[in-house]
């Protein structure tokens, strides 16, 4: 028998996961430059709450305490709506260019100290610092650059109108990308003349904290940018404020929505930035290894903690057996622990509430019937942590497959034509984004204006860009952060009206 016939005759060698993937430690070691201590941010200065009050922020890692963090109550987030009033007029009658400054020097400043901020961003939050320092922080400076080119082309927001900046923003964030997430609120407020009082969430306030060292580095004006900090109630305070010409929201639906009751009937402008239930739909013609490679993407990169997740996993029944099999292996060897490792691929849990959360929608999936893989993995015996999760056997009815788990666990469906899969990635109340995975362009067109999701990925998952605009329909919200649309939401027509 020939050589060559013997040869295909043999059984393919199998990949071999374990000991052959060991990594020796590779911590990061650049000094975040921590404070035991964090006052509010009013006026251009560091101040200590009138409340008399403050919380603990802690690393997620260890649960050990990073530092205390100032409770704003009323009479600071008056404070901060007061100094940015004052500040309003010259900030809005400074010529765009040189507003443009202050923003490239903010920008400049941050990628000066972006390993520090990079290095706190993954102890306050979790996150592994490979995502803090090739995504979160280049990321936010991306969004000042950006917004630092606008200030001066404001006759080119809407042609042919002139535009007028609204006044003083109220805007609260969320905890999952904390300075990015600030970046994307503050840059374009800036740029268009408004002044802002922010609250970042309260387990991640730190990055916040230290841009306010930026800004006074920067020597932005005093009051043009206000951090006041704590947890709901205070954001509830930012929100309500009577000063506040509009307010704009990232974070869940639920509260979303408290807020929006909050505030009806007044003429408050608004954009809220809310919850996800992504589907990322494959396709038997796609490029499997690529498609697994963006689904891992989709679903682990942040531990999960992505509005925009590709959490349900629509896979073509002829290629499902493969794509699964293809993704099991591919979670094997997902590195889960210390986030300050370069090597880790999944951080900690944000908090332990979350982890809590994340635990008691697993439980539902297993007590509802679909079926759970997650591989052998050792977690740290201390800190907030959960392991790469697969469901597969899910259904449209499954709590799994319907509400934001906002951690690292997918939940898989398959299909078996296109209008089926349309169908079912729009049967969610979320509209936030979707991925498709298909050879065919006309394919990628048709399931772009079909589907219900204000960002749709072609063969790529989470990808994002300072000029392109993000947001959401239906329950994720409205409004858009990004690109010329964004500068929208953050002015007026001279002379009145809306854009
Ligand atoms: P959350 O809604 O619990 O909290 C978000 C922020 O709102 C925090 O700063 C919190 O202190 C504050 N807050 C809580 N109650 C409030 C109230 N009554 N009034 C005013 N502020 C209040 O959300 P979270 O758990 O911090 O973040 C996760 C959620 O954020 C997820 O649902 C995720 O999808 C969403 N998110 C959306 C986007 C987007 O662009 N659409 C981006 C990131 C996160």
């Amino acid at each position: 028998m020939p050589a060559r016939r013997r040869a295909t005759a043999r059984p393919r060698a199998a990949l071999i996961f374990g000991d052959l993937w060991e990594f020796d430690p590779a911590p990061e070691t650049a000094d975040p430059r921590l404070k035991p201590r964090y006052e509010l941010f009013i006026g251009g200065s560091f101040v200590r709450p009138r409340s008399g009050r403050y919380f603990d922020s802690i690393n997620p890692a260890n649960e050990r305490r990073l530092a205390e963090i100032a409770l704003a109550g009323p009479a600071d987030v008056d404070a901060a709506y007061q100094a940015a009033a004052r500040a309003f007029r010259p900030w809005a009658a400074t010529p765009g260019r040189e507003r443009g400054k202050y923003l490239f020097r903010i920008a400049r400043l941050l990628q000066d100290r972006a390993r520090e901020f990079a290095v706190a961003e993954t102890m306050d939050g979790g996150k592994p610092i490979r995502e803090s320092r090739d995504f979160d922080v280049p990321m936010a400076a991306a969004h000042f650059f950006y917004h630092a080119g606008w200030a001066d082309k404001l006759d080119y927001v809407v042609p042919g109108r002139s535009v007028a900046p609204l006044g003083v923003v109220g805007q609260v964030i969320p905890w999952n990308f904390p300075l990015l997430m600030l970046a994307w609120k503050i840059a374009p407020a800036l740029a268009m003349g408004n002044c802002v009082v922010l609250k970042p969430a309260e387990t991640t306030s730190i990055t916040a904290l230290k841009l306010a060292e930026i800004l006074q580095d920067a020597g932005l004006p005093p009051g043009v940018v206000n951090f006041v900090t704590g947890a709901g109630e205070t954001g509830a305070l930012v929100m309500g404020h009577p000063a506040a010409s509009k307010v704009a929201f990232t974070g869940s639906t639920e509260v979303g929505k408290a807020i929006m009751r909050q505030l009806a009937g007044t003429d408050r402008k608004m954009t809220m930035e809310l919850g996800g239930k992504a589907a990322n739909i494959v396709f038997d013609d796609a490029p499997i290894d690529q498609a697994v490679e963006g689904i891992v993407n989709g679903i682990f990169f942040n531990q999960g903690h992505v509005c925009c997740a590709g959490s349900r996993l629509l896979v073509h029944e002829p290629v499902a057996d493969r794509v699964i099999s293809r993704l099991r292996n591919r979670i094997r060897v997902l590195r889960v622990g210390d986030p300050l490792d370069k090597n880790t691929d999944l951080g900690a849990i944000n908090s332990g509430a979350q982890l809590a959360k994340i635990r008691r929608l697993v439980a539902s999936g297993v007590r509802e019937g679909a079926s759970l893989f997650q591989p052998p993995c050792r977690l740290p015996a201390r800190g907030f942590y959960y392991p790469p999760t697969l469901f597969t056997g899910v259904t449209q009815s499954h709590r799994i497959a319907r509400e934001e788990i906002f951690g690292p666990v997918l939940s898989i469906l398959t299909f078996r034509t296109v209008d089926e899969a349309i169908e079912k990635a729009n049967n969610t109340p979320y509209g936030l984004s979707a991925g498709v995975w298909t050879d065919k362009g006309s394919r990628i067109l048709r399931m772009s204006t079909e589907l219900k999701a204000g960002v749709v990925w072609a063969n790529t998952f989470n990808r994002f860009d300072p000029s392109s605009p993000f947001g959401g329909y239906k329950e994720s919200g409205f409004g858009r952060e990004g690109g010329r649309q964004g500068l929208l939401d953050y002015v007026r027509l001279a002379g009145g009206g809306e854009p």
